[in-house]
Parts: structure tokens; C-alpha cells; sequence
């Protein structure tokens, strides 16, 4: 007789915070994976849900369980899944596309424009199981740590956006040392960029960037001008390539600004809206701005793993672990900007 109920953290109602309370184990309908969870990751969308921020007023339908950001390996098949087996070692693509729209027909799924979000839209991972579509279980490749593969979601979005111009023998400036910024700055290493520069303005992110890679600049934009630190590189004419991964409308118009003429940015930073960016440098300046949602499905999910597999180490970027019952802990590490990764232990 399998559990009937399981413990979850739940958005009970609309307001800050939320609930750790036992629920129905869903099943794993046709077509479904039912996947128990060993270890998750706390990701910044799951900061806003618990803050309840305006973005989450308008999208998040209460009760729901969030998180999106899972591994955990699959205890029941629904009818028709023939590719998994019981006990595999799996994380999930947290965005479920239509499968049938113009872009998911050509096979660019992540651009699918009816894609719903993984304890966004419908119930999430933060949960001792998950019930997903068969099509976004992701079998982990072997010799990757249970941590790591818990912040799949993100090190993709990082791989996703690193990996979208070629970088080797580039000069690369990222704006924001977030988890996904210095996440980004190690891959950028791992293949093979000329220089790399990493800005934030917060100084236990610079110190944490510097602590992985010794040999990245990472300066605080409100000390150090980007210019100087152009000069401190001796990068005389602009950065080939940036990632934007701050949200900071500022740290945009300052990167477009410092751009060699022909350069390439990658925006993963969610903007304001409003950004007043130097259209003159866009276009004189012949600049590529390319936006960046999630992860490729599954192109990201293969490059990212096959990257783990030689040699990419992203474990110092994982700052703390708790025990799910510790969730409060969690998410207070992630409201102090004083952390990388926060991963919570289910099994
Ligand atoms: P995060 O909030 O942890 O990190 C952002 C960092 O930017 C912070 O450390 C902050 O101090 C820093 N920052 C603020 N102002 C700055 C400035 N002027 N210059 C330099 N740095 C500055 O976020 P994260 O989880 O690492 O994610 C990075 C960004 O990517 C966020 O904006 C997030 O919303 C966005 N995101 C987008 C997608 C997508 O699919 N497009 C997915 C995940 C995250
Ligand atoms: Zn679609």
C-alpha cells in the first residue's frame, strides 16, 4: 500500500510565506512520471512566490506546492511510458510546452508561447513526490552529485545563456554574481573565454565569484567603473560578449555602453520594462541582443551534463543545505543575498 499523503510546502493563501502540510500523493496519470524527491533547490521565482511580490499577486493561483528545481528518482509509470523504469535517477524540465504550436512543431520548445511553469502554474517539486509529464523527465548521467543535479533549472539557464554565442578566446563581462552569474562565469572559464569580468554590488557575491575562480575580476559597479576596469584588464575597445544576469536596468545600459563594436549579449536578467538602452551603440556599434528563456529543451540538458561529466564543477556554488522541515532557514538565507545555492535535503 503505497502513501497516501505527503508533506509539501504550500502557498495556502495569498500572502507572504508558506505552509509545510500534508496533502494527497498525486498519481501518475497516463503518459506520467511519479517521481519521489531526494533533494531540491530554492530558486529566486520561489523567493518572490514565498514574498507574494506583484509578479506572483498575478500569477500564482493558491493552494499550490511550488519549487521547480528537483532530483529525485521515479517510483511509479503512468500507462503508455515505456522509456523509464522504476528507481531511475531523474531531474525535470520545469516548463511543459503544448507540443503543437508553430515553434514546438519546428522543435524550439522553449519558445513555445502556451509553456506552463512547473510550481508556477501547477503544483511544483517542494514535496516529498511530483507527478510530471514522461517528456520532461531528464535521466541523470552518471557521476554528477545529487546537489548539483537539484540545481539543474538553473545551472541551465547559465549553460543556456553562456553557451548561446562562441566565447573562446572572448573577453566576457557579467553583470549580477548570483547563483546563475557565477554559475555562468565557471562555464565561461570551462570553454575556454580570454578574460572575464564579473560585477555585482554585493560584496559576499563578489567574494564567492572570487573564491571559485581566482582569476575573474569580479568589482562592484558602484567603486569601480566599468571603463577602469576595462583598463585594469587591458581590454582597450569593449567586451565581445556579455551576460546579463542581474535584472538591473542599470547594469544593462552600462554593459551596452562597453561593448566592442559586433558584440553580443545574452539577457537573461529580467528588466524592468522601461530600460533606456543607447540605441546608437546598438545599431552604429552593430550589437546582437538576444533574449534568453530557460533552457533548450534538450540540447541545454545534454551540454550541461556532458560538461559535469568533464570537468565543469559547480559544487562551491552550492552555499547551504537544510532539511525540508528547515525551509524557513532556506529561504531567510536567500532573502540576505548572503548565499549561493540553497538546496534542500527530502529523502
Ligand atoms: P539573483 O537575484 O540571485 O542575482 C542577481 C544579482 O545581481 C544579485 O546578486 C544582485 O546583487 C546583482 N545586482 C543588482 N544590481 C546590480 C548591478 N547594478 N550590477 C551588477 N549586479 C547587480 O538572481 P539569479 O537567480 O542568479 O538569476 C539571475 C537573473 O536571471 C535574475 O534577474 C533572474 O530573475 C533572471 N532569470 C531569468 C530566467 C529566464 O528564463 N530568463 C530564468 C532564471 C532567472
Ligand atoms: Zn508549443
Amino acid at each position: 500500500m503505497s502513501k497516501q499523503t505527503m508533506k509539501a510546502l504550500v502557498k495556502t493563501e495569498p500572502k507572504p510565506g508558506l505552509t509545510l502540510m500534508d496533502v494527497p500523493v498525486p498519481n501518475a496519470e497516463p503518459g506520467q512520471v511519479k517521481i519521489r524527491i531526494l533533494k531540491s533547490a530554492i530558486c529566486g521565482t520561489d523567493l518572490h512566490i514565498y514574498n507574494w511580490d506583484e509578479w506572483s499577486q498575478r500569477t500564482i493561483k493558491t493552494p499550490q506546492i511550488i519549487g521547480h528545481e528537483f532530483v529525485g528518482e521515479i517510483v511509479e509509470l503512468g500507462s503508455g511510458v515505456t522509456q523509464y523504469n522504476i528507481g531511475d535517477l531523474v531531474s525535470g524540465e520545469g516548463h511543459i510546452v503544448c507540443g503543437t504550436c508553430r515553434n514546438c512543431m519546428a522543435g524550439r520548445l522553449h519558445l513555445c508561447k502556451y509553456t506552463i511553469g512547473v510550481g508556477v502554474n501547477r503544483d511544483g517539486c517542494f514535496a516529498e513526490y511530483i507527478v510530471i509529464p514522461a517528456e520532461n523527465v531528464v535521466r541523470i548521467a552518471e557521476g554528477i552529485s545529487l546537489d548539483v543535479a537539484a540545481c539543474f533549472d538553473a545551472l541551465g539557464n547559465a549553460v543556456h545563456t553562456a553557451l548561446k554565442f562562441d566565447l573562446t578566446g572572448e573577453d566576457v563581462l557579467i553583470t549580477g554574481a548570483g547563483p546563475i552569474g557565477i554559475m555562468s562565469a565557471i562555464i565561461c572559464r570551462h570553454c575556454g573565454a580570454k578574460k572575464i569580468a564579473i560585477t555585482d554590488i554585493n560584496p559576499y557575491r563578489l567574494r564567492l565569484a572570487k573564491e571559485v575562480l581566482p582569476d575573474v575580476w569580479a568589482v562592484n559597479p558602484n567603486e569601480v567603473s566599468t571603463s577602469k576596469l576595462m583598463h585594469d584588464m587591458d581590454i582597450r575597445e569593449g567586451f565581445d560578449i556579455g551576460l546579463e544576469m542581474s535584472g538591473s536596468d542599470a547594469a544593462f545600459t552600462d554593459m551596452v555602453e562597453n561593448m566592442e563594436n559586433g558584440g553580443k549579449i545574452a539577457l537573461l536578467g529580467i528588466h524592468s520594462g522601461n530600460t533606456l538602452i543607447n540605441w546608437d551603440k546598438v545599431v552604429f556599434g552593430g550589437l546582437t541582443i538576444q533574449g534568453i528563456y530557460g533552457r533548450e529543451m534538450f540540447d541545454t540538458w545534454y551540454k550541461m551534463m556532458s560538461m559535469l561529466q568533464t570537468g565543469l564543477d559547480v559544487e562551491k556554488v552550492i552555499t547551504h543545505r537544510f532539511d525540508y522541515t528547515d525551509y524557513e532557514k532556506g529561504f531567510a538565507a536567500m532573502k540576505s543575498g548572503e548565499s549561493g545555492k540553497v538546496v534542500l535535503n527530502w529523502a
